[in-house]
């Protein structure tokens, strides 16, 4: 198996360069949960920060088919909810949530939110995912529980209460809502995404079928190092970014 630090994430020379890139990484990001079965209606968001007004975040346009997304289909987002470029709505949940999460964290420069089969359904149980399987350990100690439902998140306080319930985490489970991603580019947090749905998947079937064994918590911890490392997460993303771009190239513009 290569060594995954022997690839590196990109250099940017400009912030022109790294806004695009950070566009075509979302644009790819959003048709990858049409394709997974993430978009259900028009609930699903995915936030990406502006590389120079870091209280801009780019997001989808409200009501726009994930799957039909483009570059030039994103919309910027300030600190007030305004859609300063593009001419499309924002969904208002998106941004009281995702405004919060970005200003509690100056690290993320992107989350991701859909309301996906089998993280909705884990997130019935108001439980943590359990280090049940090597893919499960990159949540290990690194997801949060917001143990709370109010309604559909429209005011900043209850995303400001969503954030502290994430902390420093990578992931936190809304309850009877659904699963929430972050990452340190696009990619990690699409694909953190998709394997936090995955692994409540496994969880779901394995709990179903019996009582799992636990990876017992110093192996869960060294794996989670392994497998949950930002960069892992970023890596994750590459040949799913790389196949939808030979199959779907529209996306790009
Ligand atoms: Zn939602």
């Amino acid at each position: 198996m290569p060594d995954i630090k022997a690839f590196g994430q990109p250099a940017f020379v400009s912030p022109e360069e790294e806004r695009l890139h950070r566009k075509q990484r979302l644009a790819a990001a959003f048709r990858l949960f049409a394709r997974w079965g993430f978009d259900e209606g028009v609930a699903g968001h995915i936030t990406a920060r502006d590389p120079e007004r870091l209280d801009h975040f780019w997001v989808n346009p409200f009501g726009m088919h994930f799957s039909r997304i483009r570059v030039s289909d994103l919309i910027l987002v300030d600190h007030d909810g305004n859609v300063v470029e593009g001419n499309r709505p924002v969904n208002r949940a998106a941004f009281a949530i995702h405004s919060q999460l970005h200003a509690a964290r100056p690290d993320v420069v992107a989350a991701a939110h859909s309301h996906s089969l089998h993280g909705k359904a884990w997130s019935t149980l108001g439980r943590l995912l359990d280090p049940i399987t090597q893919d499960a350990c990159a949540f290990y100690g690194d997801h949060g529980l917001f143990d709370d439902y109010t309604g559909v998140v429209l005011d900043l306080d209850e995303g400001k209460r969503i954030a502290a319930a994430l902390g420093d985490c990578k992931a936190v489970i809304l309850r009877n809502h659904g699963l929430l991603t972050v990452g340190h580019s696009v990619d990690e947090a699409a694909f953190w995404f998709f394997a936090m749905d995955r692994t409540c998947h496994a969880q779901l079937l394995a709990e179903a079928a019996g009582k799992p064994v636990h990876i017992d918590a110093d192996m869960a911890a060294l794996t989670a190092s392994q497998v949950g490392n930002h960069h892992a997460g970023w890596f994750g993303f590459q040949p799913l970014f790389e196949m939808l771009t030979v199959e779907e190239p529209d996306l790009l513009e």
